[in-house]
């Protein structure tokens, strides 16, 4: 289930609520429950969905209820509440976010499979930065996608933003330590680093991800994650989490039909905020990451 189907699971589980004039712990049970089994359909951590459900059953006091406020209403708050405070991290350990820091310089590697917007995503951040007073450069360390670092030099080239890569140099480790000490050395603070993503979480692609990780020790390790898909997204961050030190992520592609698919799932998977988020192919349609409006959007 992606995140779409969650919201309209949840906006009907209370809609249901408002067929019932009268409200009583009943009624306010049976609606718990589907809000429950839509939260564990769309894979959302079981422990999670325990904590949501004491948190919400706090928030709707049924005594308030029975003075005549409007259930519905309060019911939709928590679950809106509760909706926003899991992808904050839920009482987890979600890291704070993450800002570099001017005038040093930051190395960020970028980790994610194929085609999930990932080299599109590395211009957009340094455009983003740049546009900031940052001084970013950007590295490629795919050697296994014919035509990566022309797509990455191309896009580099639209921005004005210094690139670094190889066609002859097969190993991406290397490419990626000489770029970042290249720009280290040209005073670069914003050094951002692009991986291989292949298409399936082969054992060789984590191998390769450990080994530039070893190899430019980045500040921030941001795992770029498609929208659209679905019930995949937990254990697909947690794959990338467990083989390097995601501390942030970024989902893409929310301008198609995915209304976010998995993105609570890879917060809870990858314990890492949403840092931005992609809503177009072009350059700048990219949007720093807001929880309620996203939440708003999701229940709409
Ligand atoms: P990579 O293989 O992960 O490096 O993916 P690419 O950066 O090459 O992107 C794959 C495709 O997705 C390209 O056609 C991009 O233009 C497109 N893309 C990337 N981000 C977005 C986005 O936020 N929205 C849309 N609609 N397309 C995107």
């Amino acid at each position: 289930m992606v995140l779409g189907e969650l919201g309209s699971a949840l906006a009907g589980a209370l809609r249901k609520l408002g067929e019932h004039t009268v409200v009583d712990e009943e009624v306010m049970d049976a609606c718990l429950k589907e809000v429950t089994k839509a939260l564990l359909q769309a894979d959302v951590n079981v422990q999670y969905v325990v904590q949501m459900k004491k948190n919400i059953v706090k928030q709707v006091n049924i005594q308030e209820l029975a003075a005549g406020l409007n259930a519905r209403k309060l019911l939709e708050k928590a679950v809106f509440n509760e909706l926003v405070n899991m992808l904050e991290g839920g009482g987890a350990e979600v890291k704070e976010k993450f800002v570099p820091k001017k005038g040093k310089p930051n190395v960020v590697m970028f980790v994610g499979l194929q085609g999930c917007g990932k080299t599109t995503t590395c211009t957009k951040y340094a455009y983003h930065f740049q546009k900031k007073g940052y001084k970013p450069a950007l590295v490629c360390a795919d050697t296994f996608r014919a035509g990566a670092f022309d797509q990455l030099k191309q896009n580099a080239t639209k921005a004005r933003i210094p690139f670094y890569g190889s066609y002859t140099e097969t190993d991406p480790a290397k490419i990626a330590a000489d770029g970042v000490e290249r720009f280290k050395d040209e005073k670069n603070d914003l050094i951002i680093v692009d991986t291989s993503g292949r298409h399936k979480q082969e054992d060789s692609l984590f191998e390769e991800m450990r080994q530039v990780a070893a190899a430019v020790q980045p500040d921030m390790t941001i795992f770029v994650m498609d929208s659209s898909i679905g019930q995949a997204a937990q254990d697909q961050a947690r794959a990338f989490k467990a083989t390097v030190d995601v501390g942030s992520v970024i989902i893409t592609k929310l301008d198609g039909h995915a209304k976010g698919g998995g993105a609570i799932s890879a917060v809870a998977a990858t314990k890492s905020p949403i840092a931005f988020i992609g809503t177009g192919e072009h350059i700048d349609e990219f949007e720093a990451f807001d929880t309620k409006p996203f939440v708003s959007r999701l229940l709409g």
